[in-house]
């Protein structure tokens, strides 16, 4: 048995200025054949997953392309096509199954729904009866075209994500269990005019987690192979932007179709409990002050990299500053200021003015003054993957017991080994501002001790009403309702 696999990953968020092209994804990940195993083999994500499946199932695996960059802007279509025409021709044309990693929600300057064009392609090269099975985010925009060309969309139970590696297991039995004729899967989708702010999908939270244990009682269900909840991805003005019930079964649509609307009408009577506000930066600074324990976490989910932001939001550094909130930590991407940092040297004099420099959407520059305290070439290991990653240059300056580490790269909030590898210790510091909306809660989450959210000005703001949506369904929640 041969399984064909590959994947283009990328979460788009349509309010970043910047374009996201090839380099973007050279920086992260495009890997070709054997060197997807080679990176890959012993970590615990996606394709960890599926390397070790394949292996213990003694199914042969025929790697093609993987392509990954940071969620950030609109996918420039050149470089999208190059690397989704790429990854269909690599695909093993004798391959008796195909297995893909996608993110979906992916959009080219020229392509809304990147992923169903992707699905398309391939049918184009190998027809409609090759299996082809797809592990997908939670955040996914799911569309019509990615269930009808797909035999079955797997996607995560968890938001913040920690099941990459158990669902890419399931992605895997299920292929498997279509090339040995078990499997007939047969999929549905139910689309609600909604578009939850992602602050509202925590899994083991209400309201999400009521959602999540019904879909898992209904994977219980004779003849049920998945159900995948999409909470969606609202960053990005699509058609298919939101929320997305799917429910797979083995060769029975009508049941599958039933099941699917049971979930989406489950959310609908629910559906107000999804709505989110939050304080201010400075009133969320008051709040974190006024706690006993610590560290306390300052949740800056407007600028949350991992939704694709600039990563250069200084409205909840100045607030800290303000306020002498200290010791704190402040994550911040500003490849200039990492330049002059270098050349002040360690324990040289910084004087300069950081972030808020990719747009206009992220707040003002902040002028800083402090000591170089240290320089980084970036390299650090996931401490929760193992998986390596890689954020630029990078410096901390010391500004009176203010941590602001400067990176060259934009790093997402998922891993305590970027700010630790800089020789910062995150349990001695008092305050802990984060980029990110639920995804640290897998990380920094296991040395809070509290934390506030605030609405701070960036692109993934929690309040819609800060960005220019055209391309939405109509009634969508909470925009309309
Ligand atoms: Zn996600």
């Amino acid at each position: 048995m041969n399984i064909a696999v590959g994947g283009l990953f990328h979460e788009t968020n349509t309010f970043v200025a910047l374009r996201t092209e090839l380099p973007q994804f050279q920086r992260c990940a495009l890997l070709r054949g054997g060197d997807i195993v080679d990176r890959y083999r012993g970590t615990e994500g996606t394709w960890g997953g599926i390397i070790d499946r394949a292996e213990a199932l003694g199914v042969r695996l025929s790697p093609a392309l993987y392509a990954e960059a940071v969620p950030g802007g609109v996918v420039e279509h050149a470089s999208f096509l190059q690397l989704a025409e790429e990854l269909v021709a690599s695909l093993d044309a004798g391959a008796d199954g195909i297995l893909l990693v996608l993110h979906g929600a992916m959009v080219t300057s020229e392509e809304q729904d990147a992923e169903g064009w992707l699905l398309r392609r391939c049918r184009e090269r190998f027809g409609p009866d090759v299996p082809i099975v797809c592990t997908i985010d939670l955040h996914a925009n799911v569309s019509p075209e990615m269930v009808t060309l797909s035999h079955c969309l797997v996607g995560y139970d968890t938001y913040p994500h920690t099941d990459y590696y158990p669902r890419a297991v399931e992605a895997v039995d299920i292929l498997h269990g279509i090339l040995l004729g078990d499997l007939s899967p047969t999929s549905s989708l139910y689309k609600p005019s909604a578009m939850p702010a992602v602050q509202s999908m925590l899994t083991d939270a209400p309201p999400m987690n009521t959602l999540i244990d019904l879909a898992h009682r209904i994977e219980k269900e004779p003849g049920v192979v998945n159900v995948t909840i999409t909470g969606g991805f609202p960053y990005a003005d699509v058609y298919w932007a939101g929320m997305g019930f799917i429910v797979t079964t083995n060769g029975d649509p009508a049941g599958a179709k039933r099941r699917a609307r049971d979930i989406g009408r489950a959310f609908e009577a629910m559906e107000r409990q999804f709505a989110v506000t939050l304080p201010s930066p400075d009133e969320g600074v008051v709040l974190a002050k006024a706690s006993n324990v610590y560290p306390v976490v300052l949740v800056d989910s407007s600028d949350n990299v991992g939704g694709g932001s600039s990563g250069d939001g200084t409205d909840v550094l100045a607030a800290i500053l303000r306020h002498g909130l200290k010791p704190s930590v402040v994550m911040l991407a500003d490849p200039e200021a990492v330049l002059a940092a270098i050349e002040a040297g360690i324990g040289g004099l910084l004087s300069t003015k950081v972030g808020g420099k990719t747009d206009r959407l992220h707040g003002d520059s902040v002028a800083i003054r402090g000591t170089v305290a240290r320089l980084s070439d970036g390299h650090y290991r996931s401490e929760r993957t193992g998986e390596p990653k890689y954020m630029g240059l990078t410096a901390v300056v010391d500004c009176d017991g203010v941590y602001i580490v400067l990176t060259t790269e934009r790093v997402p909030a998922f891993d305590l080994a970027a700010i630790e590898s800089v020789g910062l210790h995150l349990k001695h510091m008092r305050y802990i501002a984060v980029k990110g909306a639920v995804q640290w809660k897998s990380s920094y989450g296991r040395i809070a001790r509290a934390s506030v959210e605030v609405d701070a000005a960036g692109v993934t703001s929690a309040s819609f009403r800060r960005f220019r949506y055209a391309r939405l369904r109509s009634g969508m929640f909470p925009i309309e309702r």
